[in-house]
């Protein structure tokens, strides 16, 4: 299958029986014009959203995104932080997995046809019917390591902001020790 394109999405759903609302196909546009290995939370959709001045209200993005999650449209992905990702889910052989640091969570997508040749074998063995096949892998990144992770590191440190925010984080607390005095 070729990578989704709107109209072809479009077809897809018409075919499953489902309706692609204004406010959905909104939502499917900015995940098809995503850069590669981008992943939106509902958030970010929404800010994203309001910038272009096609604002969704976040309870209707909620809505909109699980639904879509689960019809195997997007995909949700649960970064390091917790809070719940999204990206268009591209048919087989357009699919990947992630490698995500656990500190930062810098993502890195990767693809491998034995994962999901084992997937189907499970699936179909079991009489499911695959939606979607994605392996989430944790790690530490080599900036992280490089910078003494984890002793060395605050929490909230990351990789690409990894000099400046450190400093600042220093500063901030420097700042705070100075007014407590
Ligand atoms: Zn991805
Ligand atoms: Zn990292």
């Amino acid at each position: 299958m070729p990578p989704y394109t709107i109209n072809s999405l479009k077809a897809e759903l018409n075919s499953r029986g489902w309706r692609l609302t204004p406010q959905r196909e909104k939502i499917l546009h900015v995940f098809q014009n995503l850069p590669r290995g981008n992943h939106l939370s509902a958030e970010e959709l929404c800010n994203l959203l309001d910038e272009r001045e096609e604002a969704i209200s976040l309870s209707t993005i909620y809505r909109s995104v699980k639904l879509m999650a689960r019809m195997g449209i997007l995909r949700e992905l649960e970064l390091a932080e917790g809070h719940k990702h999204y990206e268009l889910n591209q048919p087989y052989p357009h699919d990947h997995h992630h490698l995500v640091c656990v500190q930062c969570n810098k993502t890195i997508e990767f693809k491998n046809d034995s994962i999901r040749k084992h997937s189907v074998k499970q699936t179909e063995r079991e009489g499911f019917q695959l939606i979607d096949c994605q392996l989430t892998v944790m790690g530490v990144c080599p900036e992280a390591i490089r910078m003494g992770w984890p002793s060395a590191l605050p929490t909230n440190w990351s990789c690409s902001r990894a000099i400046a925010e450190y400093n600042h984080h220093v500063s901030i607390d420097t700042t705070d020790h100075a007014s407590e005095e």
